[in-house]
Formats: structure tokens, sequence, C-alpha cells
């Protein structure tokens, strides 16, 4: 058995009293909170290294976090051990006469498997183990990515997750969903593998997540903007959008309004990132929909999209950018380069010739704005490649440089159409990569 330290479990009575310890004395990054409501406990992750800390918070008085501190006191609560194999890890400390809490493992949070072993064993602390969930790295090739997407029409609107980056806050929205036929998605793929972890509808669709991404820092951005509320009918029906909660309900509940945002970033202009960029007013005229920002746009994708051609015109609707540069609004970018500070974009074309994405860094940490590179996380392995893609060539080269990139700085990746899962972290093992879900 190798165990390895993965977090250090810490009872806290008074959040914010400990977060002007952890966060602002320490500087260390608060990762958004998980709630585990069968335990009646919210966790707050603080990465440290190679392992982490929780800070552990009780959201009831019987929660086992409150027992804990009536009887000892806020403080050191447990320890956590990562093993390959805990069922084989607990018969192995059976033989050997340890007490255990758990003798099968049980469920835990970001779906690993969990026992807890006796302080009165463990010298006084209170000592999990945790079998980390595997998505499905090194299995079979065709399971390559770790969630099975939820079904069509049984999807649950994306929370406001939030993530503290350096100095930055990151906040993953959603403008709801929406479908497009499995096989476009898919390209060369054949449907007997992708349709094993993206199950699609009776229409050959599989459901798509719209997550626009804030960024807080000197200023307010917003990156992309779902598909915003001017389509009618028909096109809702195509494209099977669901929007009861939308880009609205998700800025409000992130405590934001349109008048907050100064630069809407857009990957590309196709309308489920754009579509989100205008509305129509009361006399139904077209407006921009952030009254007080700058639309920055990278000028090849504005030439494209303002010239479509047969094969691209049902992805690029005037309306949604046409009434920017009426109201003067536009920026255009012409390379690679800063959009505020932390915050830089790239051209990976592919997708279409001048689709970019961002990068964000700060406090030694990145984290990817990927758009419609690696759309969900279905689409990390390399081959994986939207039929819709111009040049599909040029997406699989920026795919394998970023790939390499986000490998070795541990990039927190945002994936825009994932349904289930809005950021995580790329892993690989034994030539196979996954994605370690980080925030869904
Ligand atoms: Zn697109
Ligand atoms: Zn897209």
């Amino acid at each position: 058995m190798k165990a390895v330290l993965d977090h250090v479990g810490i009872a806290v009575r008074d959040l914010e009293a400990a977060l002007r310890f952890y966060r602002d004395a320490l500087a260390l990054e608060i990762e958004a909170p998980e709630d585990v409501p069968g335990q009646r406990i919210r966790a707050h992750m603080v990465p440290v290294g190679e392992s982490r800390l929780e800070l552990l918070e009780a959201t009831a008085p019987d929660s086992p976090i409150a027992r804990f501190m009536e009887k000892r006191g806020p403080g050191l609560h447990h320890i956590t051990l990562r093993v390959d194999d805990i069922r084989r890890a607990l018969n192995q400390l059976k033989a050997r006469g340890a007490k255990l809490i758990d003798e099968q493992p049980r469920p835990g949070a970001e779906g690993a498997l969990v026992a807890f072993i006796h302080p009165s064993t463990a010298h006084g602390v209170l000592v999990e183990l945790k079998q980390p969930a595997r998505p499905a790295l090194g299995t079979a090739p065709d399971t390559l990515h770790p969630a099975r997407h939820p079904a069509p029409g049984t999807q649950r609107p994306a929370p406001v997750g939030r993530v503290n980056l350096g100095d930055l806050e990151l906040i993953s929205l959603s403008d709801g969903f929406f479908r497009l036929d499995g096989g476009s998605m898919f390209g060369v793929v054949p449907k007997t593998l992708w349709s094993k972890t993206t199950p699609p509808d009776e229409r050959n669709r599989i459901t798509l997540g719209m997550r626009p991404l804030i960024v807080r820092g000197t200023r307010t951005m917003i990156i992309d903007a779902g598909l915003g509320d001017k389509e009618n009918e028909k096109f809702c029906e195509i494209y099977g959008v669901e929007r009861t909660r939308h880009l609205d309900h998700a800025l409000a509940e992130a405590g934001l309004s349109p008048e907050d945002i100064d630069i809407v970033l857009a990957s590309h202009l196709h309308f489920d990132h754009a579509g989100g960029f205008t509305v129509r007013d009361g006399n139904g005229r077209l407006r921009p929909r952030f009254p007080r920002a700058q639309y920055v746009v990278r000028r090849g994708e504005w030439e494209d999209a303002t010239h479509p051609n047969v094969r691209t015109r049902a992805s690029y609707l005037l309306d949604n950018y046409v009434p920017l540069a009426e109201a003067g609004v536009l920026q255009f970018v012409d390379d690679d380069q800063t959009i505020m500070p932390g915050v830089k974009v790239r051209r990976t074309g592919g997708h279409t010739p001048h689709h970019q994405m961002v990068l964000i860094e700060s406090g030694g940490r990145t984290a990817a704005f990927v758009a419609d590179l690696i759309p969900t996380t279905a689409h990390v392995p390399d081959a994986w490649i939207m039929g819709y893609d111009l040049n599909p060539l040029d997406t699989l080269a920026a795919k394998q440089r970023f790939a390499g990139e986000a490998l070795e700085k541990e990039i927190l990746i945002f994936f825009e159409h994932d349904p289930a899962i809005a950021a995580g972290y790329l892993r690989e093992e034994n030539g196979k990569r996954g994605i370690i879900p980080a925030l869904s």
C-alpha cells in the first residue's frame, strides 16, 4: 500500500476569521467551496504544493464537524491519505488489527471512495483513506473522458462556480443548453465510440452547455456570452435550446449585472458564443447587451463573420455583432496580446481561422478558456475534433501544443460547452489523457 498525503482537514468555527489567516495572511488560494449535504459540511480546499488543506464548516448543528468542535474545539480534524486500491488497503489494515470506522469504502466528494480509520489505531488522529475517482485513464481506449455526459433533457442548470487565481477571481456562468448533431460534434470519430459517453437524443443530437466566464481583476471581463434571447421558436426547436435559466440569472447569482462588465472578449463570433452580445430593445432596435463595455474581437474573425460563405453562414448571424460596430464599442486585436493584466489571447485557428483561446495567469497559476478548441471534456483526445472545424489539422496542432502546456503547468481548463463539467485539470497516464473535474 503506497499512501500519499492528499489533504489535512481542519474544523473551522469562524470561516471569515480563518480566511483572514489562510487566504489573506498566508496568501493561499482558496478553491470554490463544495457542499457535502449528507454530512452537513461545507469544504473549502486550499492547495499547498502537492497536497491541500481542507477547511471544514458545519452547515447544521447536528453536523459531525459541529459535534467534533463541541467536544474538542476547532482545529485538526483528520488527515487523508490517498491509496490506489482502497479495498485492498482496508483488508491489509484489518489483517493487522487496525480498528476501522468504515469496514467498506463509501462514496466521498468528487466521486472518490473513502473510509475512516479510528483515531485509537492512528495514535489520536482521525485518518481517512481515499481512492480518487479514476477519470477512465488507462482503461478502454474509447472511454478516455471522465464523466458520462447527461442524456439530453436530463441536465441540471449549471451553478455559478468561483475560483480564485492569484489576484483574479474567475466565475463560471451558464446561458443554458442547446443541442447539436452528435456526428458533427465528433467529426471522424465513429458513433459507436462517442455515443458511449455522450448519449444522443432521438434526433441524434447531443446536449451542450454554454458557459461564459467572468474574470475579475483590475476590471471586470466576460469571455463570450452564450446564445442570448433574440432567436425565434423555430431556431430554438432545431437547436433544442433550453434557457429556462440563462445568463441574466447566472450574473445575478454572481452578484453582477450587465452594467458591471467593462470588457466583453470574444473567442469567435459563432451564435452560441456571440448571441448574448446584443439585445433587442422595446422598439425592436438592436443594442449592445453590456452597456458600458468595450467588445474585443479578433480582426480576422470579424472579417470572416461579416463575409460568411455557404459553409459558414449558418453559424454567423449578423444581428449578434454588426450592431456593436454601429454603436462604436468594438476594439479589434490583430495579434496575441494582453487584454487586461493577467489575461491574454492566443489564436488557435482550426475551428475558424481566427478562433482564439484565452490564457489567464496570476499568482503563479494558469487557467485557460479554450472555447471551441476543446469544447467538452469528451474532446480531450487529440483526434476527437469537431466536424464543424474549418481547418481540423490546425485544431490538432493547437490541441497538441496546449496539452503539453496544460500538463506541465497544471492549467485549470474551462470547457465552454461541457454540459456537466465547467473546469478541470488534464492528466496523462500510460499515454492516455483524461480530465480531473474541478468545477461542475
Ligand atoms: Zn464555434
Ligand atoms: Zn461553440
